[in-house]
């Protein structure tokens, strides 16, 4: 009795199963003839079941097809559950009327946004790195992937658009979009139907998962935040060398630029601001103010030196360890690569009471990067190649003293 209870327990199972997955495949027939050999076939189904998803009148889905700007925004407003807002959509003339509703929502929720004032771009195909970036805006986590510098270790990542490198770091780091299996992500390729409806059924299905991965990624990689403060600039040229007539103003900006674009785009985990990019005076003390308002972790004061000398010194204010140790990290690297490359002479660590030094509430270091009244000195510093290399140093101490993974690729 008992091994035919359990019989006719199976039976009934297999008897279920097979009729739920005639259903499932009758379905799936139903529906589009050519997604059977679809990765995303599953996705398509479940997209369409629930209304957000459409083939096209021919009853087929082209999975392989690009997918437009406009097929795109009715998908993501519907995973999003946004309610259609059409009159948000009217100030662009290319948008249809079947997908204006979409676009407001989308365009009320800053998700997306026209190419131009009146025109969409609804007809254009969604590249991949704009889907990326569209995605990461549609969870909710546009400022914050700005605000972090992740590793993304995909072969092409400099060929990403500097507007979307962050977004498709974010969204690659909360495991939301892979690269291709060459280990490319192809930001300019045209997004596939097929794709779009497996990623926005993932986000559709487990939203949570994601944002819990978001959370999590904000928290344990808070970037650390480098001031990099080019001394004078405007009316204040600081010294200008009587050899070649170069002014500090200007080298100590152009190595500043250089450097922070080295560390941002080389190293993972670290943001850079500047208390000028351009040929202006901040004073002292908004330079301070700069950085202490944006609570930096570190600040550097780039200057160039003059009145009879030659070679590297370095300059902090007090004792405190944390600065102490920065210092000698930072000065030891550039000092001994100077020394070793150049002949240039170790003037050694120094103490001073310069004001932004002081009145910083973060550590920070003045570098005096060689004279600019010395002949081989100033020679040097009239190099562009030369200018370049000090850079690097500099971005390499300051990377080295804070510890900073270097990018897989960049
Ligand atoms: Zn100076």
């Amino acid at each position: 009795m008992r091994i035919k209870k359990s019989h006719n327990r199976y039976l009934v199972i297999i008897l279920l199963l097979l009729f739920l997955s005639s259903l499932f495949c009758g379905q799936a027939q139903a529906y589009y003839p050519d997604i059977g050999n679809s990765t995303a076939k599953y996705a398509i189904i479940a997209l369409s079941d629930v209304g957000i998803i459409k083939g096209h009148k021919d009853g087929t889905f082209k999975p392989n097809n690009p997918i437009t700007r406009a097929e795109f925004a009715v998908i993501l407003a519907g995973i999003l559950n946004l309610p259609d807002q059409p009159e948000k959509a009217k100030h662009f003339r290319d948008v249809h009327s079947w997908a204006r509703g979409a676009v407001g929502a989308l365009v009320n929720a800053n998700i997306v946004a026209g190419k131009e004032a009146t025109f969409f771009g609804a007809d254009d195909y969604l590249t991949r790195e704009d889907m990326a970036v569209f995605f990461v805006r549609a969870l909710g986590y546009q400022q914050q992937a700005e605000s972090l510098n992740l590793n993304l270790p995909l072969k092409d990542v400099r060929y990403i658009s500097n507007y979307a490198v962050r977004h498709v770091a974010f969204a690659y780091n909360i495991g939301l979009i892979n690269g291709y299996t060459n280990g490319h992500f192809g930001p300019r390729d045209l997004s596939k139907r097929e794709q779009v409806a497996h990623l926005a059924y993932q986000v559709y299905k487990k939203r949570a998962d994601y944002t819990n991965a978001a959370n999590n990624l904000i928290k344990n990689h808070q970037p650390v935040k480098i001031f990099i403060d080019p001394g004078h600039g405007g009316s204040d040229a600081g010294a200008v060398s009587p050899i070649n007539k170069i002014k500090e103003k200007d080298i100590a900006l152009e190595i500043s630029l250089i450097a922070a674009e080295i560390l941002e785009r080389e190293y993972a985990g670290v943001v850079v601001r500047l208390s000028r990019t351009t040929d202006v005076y901040p004073t002292l003390s908004e330079r301070v103010a700069m950085a202490n308002n944006w609570s930096a972790d570190y600040f550097v004061s780039i200057h160039h030196n003059a009145g009879g000398g030659t070679g590297f010194e370095s300059y902090r204010y007090g004792n405190n360890q944390q600065t102490v140790d920065l210092q000698r990290q930072i000065h030891t690297h550039i000092a001994t690569h100077l020394q070793n490359s150049y002949g240039l002479r170790d003037r050694g660590m120094k103490t001073a009471n310069f004001y932004v030094l002081r009145y910083t509430s973060m550590p920070a270091i003045l570098l005096e990067l060689l004279f600019l009244d010395h002949a081989y000195d100033a020679s040097l510093l009239q190099q562009k190649s030369f200018r370049q290399y000090l850079a690097h140093l500099v971005a390499e101490a300051i990377a080295k003293a804070h510890g900073l993974e270097k990018k897989q690729y960049y």
